[in-house]
């Protein structure tokens, strides 16, 4: 008889935001967003094994070449910074989903293989909780011989694990409204180019917001929306008009916060990129540039001087 190996794997990309406005806070302390998500080709996988033991343990690696595999590399960052109890977001998502199933007879562990920087703006949390949805779903599914969740339950225990958690679910590129949970897909016509840069420290997403707020203190915030002409010209998929209409409520106050990010953004128009914005609450850069060649060249040069920069296709 053949043993059944209870693993089960499942990917999820990591993202940046083409375009990202906030309104002003709500009394909930949240903020109503408006959200152009594209997931990049670097992303984080997690294996969950059925074990012997009791409750769910974490292991944490880096994935050879990615960002976080740069970062180590150089000293600026160590895997302890990713919690490995029941704060890690792809914890709360395995208990999320085994709470709609019989309980598990024995222990859970989840291997999470990082290529996303940790508290850089790319939802990297968000695609261990997603990645960790599917994958532990399929494993309960398995073990207790039930019919796996379908992938609205799953979109809904997401929206409960955090904003970014659904689109880490579908990922491509989509308009996220609301606190950024509730999503329209969106075409893009073309694949872009893009060469990310991570950051020595990280930035937390709670303490950008708060310093959006404190600038834009005496500001009368609009209610937060996309410009008119995006969603077209993405669907054209020309890179250089795409270009000008890049923009990231959030980088003035990740710029506030980190002003060492300042140089990184220069450095990408210095070397011809069409556009360098920071992703999400920071502090990964991303620079717009015309073609693979174009990113390979430029992530060259970056990591020649000593920045984790890796060229990536999105979506
Ligand atoms: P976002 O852009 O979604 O707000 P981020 O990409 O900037 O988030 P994450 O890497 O998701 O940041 O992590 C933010 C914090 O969440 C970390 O500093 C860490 O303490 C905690 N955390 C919880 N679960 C994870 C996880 N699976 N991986 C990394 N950090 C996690």
């Amino acid at each position: 008889m053949t043993a059944v190996l209870l693993t089960e794997r499942a990917g999820a990309p990591g993202k940046v935001n083409l375009f990202f406005a906030a309104g002003p806070p709500r009394s909930d302390g949240y903020h109503d967003v408006a959200s152009l998500y594209c997931a990049v080709s670097t992303g984080e996988t997690v294996t969950a094994t059925l074990t012997r033991g009791a409750g769910t343990t974490v292991g944490v690696a880096a994935v050879p070449g990615s960002l976080v595999a740069q970062q180590l590399d150089r000293g600026t960052f160590s895997l302890d910074a990713v919690p490995t109890d029941g704060s890690n977001l792809a914890v709360r998502a395995a208990e999320a989903v085994l709470t709609r199933f019989p309980p598990l007879a024995g222990g859970l562990h989840l291997q999470l293989d990082k290529a996303v920087p940790v508290a850089g703006g790319m939802g990297g949390g968000s695609a261990d909780a997603a990645a960790a949805l599917v994958a532990v779903n399929r494993l309960a599914a398995r073990v207790s011989r039930e019919p796996e969740l379908d992938d609205d339950a799953l979109l809904e225990l997401a929206a409960g694990l955090g904003a970014d958690v659904p689109f880490a679910l579908t990922g491509g590129a989509a308009v996220g409204t609301g606190t950024g949970s509730r999503l329209r897909p969106v075409a893009v016509g073309a694949t872009l180019h893009l060469v990310l840069v991570a950051a020595e420290a990280g930035l937390s997403t709670p303490a950008v917001y708060a310093e959006l707020d404190r600038l834009r203190a005496d500001q009368d915030v609009p209610a937060p929306r996309l410009p008119g002409d995006l969603e077209a010209v993405l669907g054209a998929g020309a890179a250089g008009e795409l270009a000008p209409l890049l923009a990231n409520d959030l980088q003035a106050a990740a710029l506030s916060l980190a002003p060492q990010l300042g140089p990184v953004l220069a450095a990408g128009a210095a070397a011809g990129a069409l556009a360098s914005f920071v992703s999400g609450s920071g502090p990964t850069v991303a620079h717009l540039v015309a073609d693979a060649a174009a990113a390979e060249d430029l992530a060259d040069v970056l990591r020649g001087q000593g920045a984790p920069a890796l060229a990536v296709r999105a979506p």
